[in-house]
């Protein structure tokens, strides 16, 4: 996605240790022109799948989630990652260790919102080591729905999240794939829309 190679390029910030910083229009302050635009380039990649629900995590999946889910004319979940006092129905529960924080946490779904019957695009804003990703496919699978795909916006392409997703037979879309981030400068492989 042309757009957002050039809104990287332009805005992102290379710190150490591989980690991109966006938190100028994803992560922190978000871009809605730019967040419309990517969930719509994931509902047309996704249109002939038959999608009922999109997933996410919160806090940073949830824009581009939400505009993907509204043209896909579907509710738009995400997981939480702490316990809410008023989450007092049954839960699906998967552990993810988070690569920027570097801690385990317990994310959940209200078991009323996934079954059987649905069809789930899963939506996040990065994917690094997939560790994210796939405790979503597990949320989704313990309630025995279907995951058609995950749509990233910016993946890592240096780390093996990709992967981690193929081997569980996911198939992955991702608007701005990074091929490295060595001496502090983005350099790009060709993204899959
Ligand atoms: P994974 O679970 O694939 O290892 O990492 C995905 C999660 O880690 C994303 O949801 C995102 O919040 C965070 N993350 C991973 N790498 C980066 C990065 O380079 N920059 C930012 N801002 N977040 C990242």
């Amino acid at each position: 996605m042309e757009e957002l190679v050039n809104r990287i390029k332009q805005d992102g910030n290379v710190l150490g240790a591989g980690v991109l910083k966006v938190d100028s229009f994803v992560t922190h302050q978000v871009d809605p022109k730019l967040m419309e635009n990517i969930g719509a380039t994931f509902a047309q990649v996704f249109a002939e799948k038959n999608i009922t629900k999109v997933v996410t995590i919160e806090a940073s999946g949830i824009a581009p989630a939400l505009y993907a889910a509204k043209v896909l004319e579907v509710p738009m979940i995400f997981a939480r990652k702490a316990k809410s006092l008023t989450m007092d129905e049954e839960l699906l529960t998967s552990s993810v260790y988070s690569f920027t924080k570097q801690v385990t946490s317990t994310i959940s779904i209200s078991r009323k919102f996934l079954n059987e019957e649905d069809n789930v695009l899963i939506i996040d804003d990065f994917l690094a080591n997939g560790q994210a990703a796939k405790g979503l496919i597990e949320l989704c699978r313990q309630a025995g729905a279907a995951v058609e795909g995950v749509g990233i916006v910016i993946e890592k392409s240096f780390q093996d999240g990709r992967q981690v997703l193929e081997d569980m037979g996911i198939r992955v879309v991702s608007l701005a794939r990074i091929a490295s981030l060595d001496n502090g400068t983005v350099t790009f492989q060709e993204a899959d829309a």
